[in-house]
């Protein structure tokens, strides 16, 4: 705990399902959500929209700097095209300290903030109170991620799901910067066979524990 913010760090592989884990955890326990995810997606999406080169890391940055909130609530933020662009744009290090200063400023807001992602218990918050390591199966994740998809009307099929998280999870994990891994300190938690109720008791045990100890 610093400055009486609590800070609670949740990573793990795309659909792992830590977003709807991080935002039940933060209503559970009256604390800010970031899920900055949606950072990348924001600055892919105008990449793509403005036609901007996916590794033209000047105007990328600049873009990362100048994020509105309209942009940070477009449901086309979701879409798997730019899930797959914000992988990309996410190894380019200038985009990332960009990021960084934001992220890092949410979690320092009283009391204090969930964030979700792939780096936070390793670079972005490493002194968090507590960090977890969200995964799933690649079967259950791709499956989970389809059906959400199919009920917000998008065209898509299970097995183009499945190849996007896959590629996504490979990329993410072997790029030099800031890459997905679990931190040492990190609990994992696997969901592949819990539902959100569950895996929320299991998550909400972790901080208890660590926020009293
Ligand atoms: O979490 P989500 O799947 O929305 O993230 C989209 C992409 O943004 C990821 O595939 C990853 O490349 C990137 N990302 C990242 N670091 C974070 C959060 C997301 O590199 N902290």
């Amino acid at each position: 705990m610093t400055n009486n913010t609590i800070t609670i760090a949740v990573d793990g592989p795309a659909a792992s399902g830590k977003g709807t884990l991080s935002r039940r955890l933060a209503r559970h326990f009256g604390l800010n959500y970031l899920d900055t995810g949606s950072l990348y997606r924001a600055v892919a999406l105008i990449a793509l929209n403005d036609n901007i080169l996916l590794d033209d890391e000047t105007a990328l940055s600049h873009v990362a700097g100048s994020l509105s909130d309209d942009v940070l609530s477009d449901p086309r933020l979701r879409e798997p095209g730019v899930g797959e662009a914000a992988s990309k744009i996410a190894s380019l290090i200038p985009v990332r300290e960009t990021l960084l200063r934001y992220q890092r400023d949410r979690a320092e807001t009283a009391p204090g903030a969930v964030l979700d992602g792939r780096d936070i218990g390793t670079v972005v918050c490493p002194e968090a109170d507590v960090k977890l390591f969200v995964t799933a199966s690649s079967e259950v994740r791709a499956e989970r991620r389809y059906k959400e998809l199919l009920s917000k009307g998008q065209d898509v099929t299970y097995d183009d799901i499945f190849a996007e998280i896959e590629r996504r999870d490979a990329r993410d994990s072997s790029r030099s910067a800031a890459p997905l891994i679990k931190a040492v300190d990190a609990h994992l938690l696997d969901t592949t066979n819990l539902d959100i109720e569950r895996a929320l008791d299991a998550a909400v045990y972790l901080v208890n524990q660590a926020i009293k100890a």
